[in-house]
């Protein structure tokens, strides 16, 4: 199997027939190359990782789940050595290694939008903080915003986002636990279960008949101008997305860790579930520019919404839909069902992505049983996915990589919150789809 280059006639007849199809990036640069184009750089990045820090202690006294961290959310890299020979068997290089990058198992929210989502909490917490005066400034102790006073004002403000799911859940759980009131507006293939769990937490949740696209933009037009009302926006979020880049920035160390040497000659390849592109983009941005060109991204879209593949491809970005190529946006993988990609996201990746390429729903499924049965991984389709990624990318043959060992990272972005009902039936589904 070879490759495109951009979008030609065969790229766009695979994607119309949802076949999967693999897309390679014309537009990837060297890092150093366009830094001063992107509309984020490190420091933006570096800025969100201090901001992590300066509220981890309070972080750690709100949430009990977070106190063996010290308020830190992070996960391990976990060697997956009979997936890895699972894929060896398969045709994967002997010489390629494989680990999983384990956010499904990222404390409170059980996902990657841990990530991102409480980062977009902390950046309005601490404005509000700052101009109400609870915080004296950034070297105050943010513990005080545990303090009565302090939950009695937020509870006056309400933290707003569309989601999928997960978002929801993150900005949820995290939003209530710091005293925030918070409302979730869910698409229509927000599963029962995380609105239950939301519900629970004390979150108020508004179901749209829509997708993804259209609940972001009732919770945008609620928000607009509303002075104690702030809307999340998965779509353009700045701060979302630096949240998800400091995944990135703390790889280096982890790496080294796990003794996996990278280098130009011994790449890291990862393999990144993507949705509206956010979690996935941020990954991807903090890592290159921790590790340079060593580093490569690929995205993993379903064959039904492959918003950022078909977002870069085109060029037109958040302008197209999949709609546009006749596919549903209907997926198994509920986390990534959307039908148009983020501007924001698009624009960074434009320069920072190796390729993205898609996946069906019968063949997710397959890695959440793979993944159960070899690994014993509690992982949601949207998260499976990434088991798909080293051997797609390997078969696309890219000059790149030619004749190097590389390292795959499969970033295993959520389901460890996943209802034991809800995963058997999962692994029920496994095989029987058509
Ligand atoms: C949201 C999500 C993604 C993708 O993130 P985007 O920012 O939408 O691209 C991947 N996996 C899971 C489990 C998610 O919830």
């Amino acid at each position: 199997m070879g490759y495109v280059l951009g979008m030609d006639a065969a790229l766009e007849a695979g994607l119309r027939a949802g076949q999967p199809v693999f897309f390679v990036n014309p537009g990837r640069a060297p890092m150093a190359a366009v830094s001063g184009s992107r509309p984020l750089t490190l420091a933006d990045v570096e800025a969100a990782r201090d901001r992590l820090e300066r509220f981890a202690p309070l972080l750690a006294e709100c949430f009990p789940e977070l106190a063996p961290s010290n308020g830190i959310v992070e996960s391990p890299l976990l060697p997956v050595p009979v997936l890895a020979r699972r894929l060896h068997a398969s045709g994967l290089p002997t010489h390629d290694r494989v680990y999983l990058k384990a956010d499904h198992a990222l404390p409170v929210a059980g996902s990657v939008k841990a990530r991102g989502g409480l980062h977009a909490v902390l950046v309005i917490v601490e404005r509000l903080a700052l101009a109400q005066g609870l915080l004296a400034g950034p070297d105050d102790d943010y513990r005080r915003l545990g303090e009565p006073e302090a939950r009695e004002f937020f509870a006056g403000h309400t933290l707003t986002v569309g989601s999928t799911g997960n978002l929801g859940l993150s900005v949820g759980i995290f939003g209530r636990g710091l005293g925030f009131a918070v409302t979730v507006h869910m698409s229509a293939e927000a599963k029962a279960w995380k609105k239950e769990k939301l519900r629970g937490v004390g979150a108020t949740v508004v179901e749209h008949p829509g997708d993804y696209a259209a609940a972001c933009a009732v919770a945008r037009e609620t928000a607009a101008g509303a002075e104690r009302l702030h809307f999340i926006d998965d779509e353009n979020s700045r701060e979302l997305f630096c949240g998800y880049a400091v995944a990135g920035l703390r790889l280096p160390e982890q790496l080294a860790a796990c003794r996996i040497d990278v280098s130009e000659q011994m790449p890291l390849i990862l393999h990144l579930p993507c949705g509206v592109g956010g979690a996935p983009g941020g990954i991807a941005f903090g890592a290159r520019l921790a590790l340079g060109e060593a580093a490569l991204a690929f995205f993993v879209e379903p064959t039904q919404a492959p918003a950022v593949l078909l977002g870069l491809a085109t060029g037109g970005h958040a302008g197209v839909s999949v709609a546009d190529y006749g596919l549903t946006g209907r997926t198994v993988a509920d986390g990534l069902a959307v039908p148009r990609p983020s501007n924001l996201v698009c624009r960074i990746m434009e320069t920072v992505l190796d390729g993205a390429h898609t996946v069906t729903d019968a063949a997710m499924l397959d890695h959440v049983a793979q993944a159960w049965d070899d690994e014993a991984l509690r992982l949601e389709p949207s998260a499976a996915v990434a088991l798909a990624g080293p051997l797609a990318v390997r078969r696309a043959d890219l000059p790149r990589l030619a004749h190097r060992p590389a390292t795959h990272i499969l970033w295993a972005t959520g389901g460890s919150l996943l209802p034991d009902a809800v995963f058997a039936e999962l692994l029920t589904r496994a095989g029987n789809v058509p």
